[in-house]
């Protein structure tokens, strides 16, 4: 599109150059602390990691021959580290390709491959991994391993032809001299964690990744700010952590970042030690977290946390009001995908209705929100009809924006992108007059019987405000009359019990009775993705032929 009237404004490009000597620049002191396997930290500061920072853009296009446009693959969780590799590969023109260490070595053998990944950088923790399927791609020549401490001298000797990061770029120049790049340069490839078939490739680009930090700073959705200390829980390795470093690191935010930790008890002592006002995470994390609180509740002061960001899958209900009223912990419901860098909508109760009943703001924080800034939401049929907005009606959300994908990396996924574009998400949702989005479900968790659609999440929400009841998920099981019945899996609290007529009896007179689930099965625990979130297919695989035995 050409302007009519060109306006006489700079053309700058959004690059995440800007954000990385910007960091150098005003916010040297700035922290950032990361946790080691021994769960003691190592601390620096935010002049040290830009001087990092350059030091690895000189040791990969040096020494390492990187080109522009090469994908260099992190294997690793979250650590300072890593964010050093989340800026000097894309500042240099290459792309960071983060792989998720939870898939099978089988699914990272192909996404590498796939990814065309031409260096890896690896925690050593995690070599044992990398050897599962290093040699299933081709194009890998180097492997880089992070040391378990950058502060100490590596202790223990390296496989053959593999580099220590930290003797990598000791002694290089700490300033480099950027190229200037194309905002619209690729930047990032995160691939989707292959619950909807194989893994779909997601290239964010320089600007995508620029325009998403600005809004995750605003205060209108997560707010990071250069005063909050930030603790991003979803890992580095999923889809960018929610593109929260990117965003801390342009405000000059200390961060801090729990390592392989993932346990309540650590993060907990994390958050209060560190006095953490921001964090982020998939609602299986902070189920442990209020846990872990409930049975000690004097254990931790959190009385610096700002907000907790809550998304992946949905946030309970029960979760997010026993967080409010039980510790005065304010969440934050997001909804996001790889696909769309990730942030979408945000639940944001508009001013003109903080005054509704304590059970229409519960409801309102609990949906998925509305679209934050830039990205536009709509829902339609099969037919591709645009649906009313009135709260009921059910279709597929579509979304399109400045960091929304228009395709994949590849040619999968075609038939995702609409002709007059949008992309389709593949979940299911109503959309309320005010705008509010609640999901149903997952198209393929959708639970079809007798032609009727059932919502699992809302079976689950609903169960999992039971006092007893710690996860639930619903599933379709097959039934010989109504091809399709809800059956819900469930977890007990530890030392509680009930049975499946109290189960039923807390979803009674709630929703239409054919909703109610035929059998309720009380399980150890809920298979899950890599990303944490209940894998109803394999508990389809489990438990999917229960109703006709
Ligand atoms: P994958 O598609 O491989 O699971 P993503 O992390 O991209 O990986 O998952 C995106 C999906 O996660 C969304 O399409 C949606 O189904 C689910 N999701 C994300 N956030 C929420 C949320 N707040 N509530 C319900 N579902 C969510």
């Amino acid at each position: 599109m050409q302007p009519v009237q060109p306006g006489r404004m700079m053309d700058f490009p959004l690059t995440l150059t800007h954000f990385v000597e910007r960091a150098r620049t005003f916010f040297p002191k700035s922290e950032l602390v990361s946790t080691l396997a021994d769960k003691t930290q190592c601390r620096m500061t935010y002049g040290d990691f830009s001087s990092r920072v350059a030091k690895l853009a000189h040791a990969l296009t040096t020494k390492l021959g990187v080109k522009p446009g090469d994908r260099v693959a992190t294997l690793a969780f979250n650590h300072q580290p890593h964010v050093e590799a989340y800026f000097a590969i894309p500042c240099i023109g290459a792309v960071i390709h983060t792989l998720n260490l939870r898939l099978h070595p089988t699914e990272l053998g192909y996404i590498a491959k796939h990814g065309e990944d031409v260096v890896v950088l690896c925690d050593e923790a995690l070599l044992p991994l990398l050897e599962k399927f290093k040699n299933d791609v081709p194009s890998l020549r180097k492997v880089v391993v992070f040391s378990p401490d950058p502060q100490k001298k590596r202790t223990s000797p390296l496989p053959d032809g593999f580099l220590d990061y930290e003797e990598l770029i000791a002694g290089e120049p700490d300033r480099f001299d950027w190229p200037a790049l194309d905002e619209n340069s690729a930047a990032m490839l995160c691939y989707t964690s292959g619950t909807t078939g194989n893994p779909k490739g997601v290239l964010y680009s320089h600007r995508s990744t620029v325009l998403h930090s600005l809004v995750t700073m605003a205060r209108e959705n997560m707010g990071v700010g250069g005063d909050d200390v930030v603790l991003p829980v979803v890992p580095m390795f999923h889809a960018a952590a929610w593109g929260i470093p990117f965003a801390a690191i342009a405000c000059g935010a200390k961060m801090v970042f729990g390592g392989g930790h993932f346990d309540p008890v650590t993060l907990l002592d994390l958050m209060a030690s560190e006095r953490v006002t921001f964090s982020a995470g998939v609602p299986t994390i902070w189920i442990g977290i209020l846990a872990a609180l409930d049975a000690e509740p004097k254990r931790w002061d959190l009385s610096s946390m700002r907000t907790m960001v809550i998304g992946g899958s949905a946030a309970p209900p029960a979760l997010i009001d026993g967080f409010a009223t039980r510790y005065g912990l304010e969440v934050t419901h997001a909804w996001g995908m790889t696909e769309t860098n990730p942030l979408g909508t945000l639940a944001r109760v508009k001013p003109h209705l903080r005054s509704g009943s304590p059970e229409q703001l519960l409801a309102m924080r609990a949906s998925q929100g509305f679209a934050v800034t830039f990205v536009e939401q709509r829902h339609t049929d099969e037919t591709g009809r645009v649906l009313p907005w009135d709260g009921e009606t059910m279709g597929e959300l579509e979304v399109r924006g400045p960091w929304v994908a228009k395709s994949y990396f590849g040619d999968e996924g075609a038939d995702r992108f609409t002709k007059d574009g949008w992309f389709k998400t593949g979940d299911v949702v109503t959309i309320d007059g005010e705008g509010y989005v609640r999901i149903t479900d997952r198209s393929k968790d959708v639970v079809k019987s007798g032609g009727e659609w059932i919502s699992s999440v809302q079976l689950e929400n609903a169960l999992m405000s039971h006092p007893a009841v710690l996860e639930a998920a619903v599933f379709a099981a097959r039934h010989p009359k109504w091809d399709e019945r809800p059956v819900a899996a469930v977890v007990l609290k530890p030392n509680r019990t009930c049975s499946e007529q109290d189960l039923a009896a807390c979803l009674d007179g709630k929703f239409a009775k054919y909703w109610m689930p035929d059998k309720f099965l009380f399980v150890e625990q809920i298979p899950r993705t890599s990303t944490g979130k209940f894998l109803k297919s394999r508990l389809r695989e489990l438990y999917g032929d229960v109703l006709v035995k």
